[in-house]
């Protein structure tokens, strides 16, 4: 086992022992935010026939010839197409065709022009524009292709791949299965919300928020529930966890008397690859790995409440991203403006909480009060994470450092843009 790794170091081994799972087909509405996992390849055109862009008349453009407001031609409306109906008539010279917006083009005719253009006079028009041949024409398969590839695999799933996968005619699709993870909290002191928070015990908040870090990125978290501070009760608990494809338990991974969780998972078979990583908060996390290759990969992070959802954060989300088919895998950073001056040793890489504020192109950060790994308020009020590097003792205001996103609600707008 390994230990005192930088953050980089524990995240390279992490990654390197984590596969992609396997794909399930779902049917399209449930694959929103899923990563696709087959190449999707037309199998017919988009748009299949030719088509009017406008409200308007079909017509021949040869018809038109130095038409304009001055000189307006004098076209006999035919017939009429509607959006999905089927003409057999063909376009005569001298004649147009009243057709809506989707309608097919009629034969004979190569050009639409719109309805603003035109006078209409009973069974006539008078057109006031000489048209381009195939103007407001969407051609056959000019979207897409039959034969063409349209989506790629490890594509994330949104509205619109959603929306072409239906205009191909896809009712199910291929996607990577999200991963299930097996939560734990450990403790003595720790209840289940509603129990008798009496003589210093407290909810396992942990459960709560570690599960809904896996929701939040599509994994399906399995409540393991509380495990005593006791090796028997643990590793019971631990065993029920081992057909996930992470087990991530919190507390009991430091040196305390009471810190069982590492020999127990080493008692189940499980390699630790390290304990250990130079960063605060979170020092004690470890990571094991079954070298069968079935068992789940594991997370052992420490009980601090801020500790663990930052271990959650820096070294399980990216596996479970990973695990999921995506391509990137880590949070957006922004450089960002010390708006404050901080300090520490050198020595570990802080994870320092802050609040961003845009101030025209440029962005503040400011710590969120106190850095305690047990005060959870600093990460309620935090939209990013600051990294300040192992090594810098020192930034003052105005220096700028990289800040991990958390609150996606950063990059949203009060105004609209436009
Ligand atoms: P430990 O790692 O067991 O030394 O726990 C460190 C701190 O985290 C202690 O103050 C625990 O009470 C607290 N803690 C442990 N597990 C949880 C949990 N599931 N939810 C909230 N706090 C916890
Ligand atoms: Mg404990």
């Amino acid at each position: 086992m390994r230990t005192d790794l930088t953050a980089s170091e524990a995240q390279r081994l992490i990654l390197d022992a984590t596969r992609v799972l396997g794909p399930e087909t779902v049917a399209i509405p449930a694959a929103l935010s899923r990563v696709l996992a087959e190449t999707i390849v037309a199998t017919r055109d988009l748009p299949p026939a030719p088509n009017s862009a406008m409200d308007g008349y079909a017509v021949r453009a040869a018809d038109l010839a130095g038409a304009s407001a001055e000189r307006p031609v004098r076209l006999r409306v035919a017939f009429e197409v509607a959006a999905g109906a089927h003409v057999a008539a063909v376009l005569a010279a001298g004649e147009a065709a009243r057709i809506l917006t989707g309608a097919p083009i009629p034969s004979g005719s190569d050009s639409v022009v719109r309805q603003e253009d035109v006078a209409r006079d009973r069974e006539q028009i008078l057109v006031r524009v000489a048209p381009l041949p195939r103007q407001h024409v969407r051609e056959r398969g000019e979207d897409v292709r039959c034969g063409e590839r349209v989506l790629e695999p490890g594509v994330s799933i949104g509205p619109a791949e959603v929306g072409m996968l239906a205009a191909l005619g896809r009712g199910v699709v291929s996607v990577r299965q999200r991963p299930r993870v097996a939560i734990l909290s450990g403790g003595d002191e720790l209840v289940e919300l509603g129990g008798d928070v009496g003589n210093g015990r407290i909810v396992a908040s942990n459960s709560y928020s570690l599960a809904a870090q896996c929701r939040e990125l599509g994994a399906e978290p399995v409540h393991l529930g509380i495990a005593r501070d006791d090796p028997e009760d643990l590793e019971r608990r631990f065993r029920a966890g081992l057909r996930a494809d992470v087990l991530v338990s919190s507390a009991g991974v430091s040196v305390g008397d009471r810190d069982y969780v590492r020999p127990v998972l080493e008692k189940l078979g499980c390699t630790l690859v390290f304990w250990g990583v130079k960063i605060k908060p979170g020092f004690p996390v470890c990571f094991g790995r079954f070298a069968t290759g079935d068992g789940p990969l594991v997370f052992g992070l420490p009980g601090n409440p801020v500790s663990a959802l930052l271990t959650f954060e820096q070294f399980v989300r990216p596996a479970l991203r990973k695990m999921t088919g995506h391509q990137v895998l880590f949070r957006p950073l922004v450089r960002a403006t010390l708006a404050e001056r901080l300090e520490k040793p050198p020595g570990r890489l802080h994870f320092v909480r802050v609040e961003l504020e845009r101030r025209g192109s440029q962005v503040l950060a400011r710590s969120t009060g106190t850095q305690s790994s047990g005060a959870l308020r600093s990460m309620t009020l935090a939209s990013g994470l600051l990294i300040f590097p192992a090594e810098e003792t020192l930034l003052a205001p105005g220096d700028s450092a990289d800040v991990q996103v958390l609150d996606e609600s950063f990059f949203h707008s009060s105004e609209p843009g436009f």
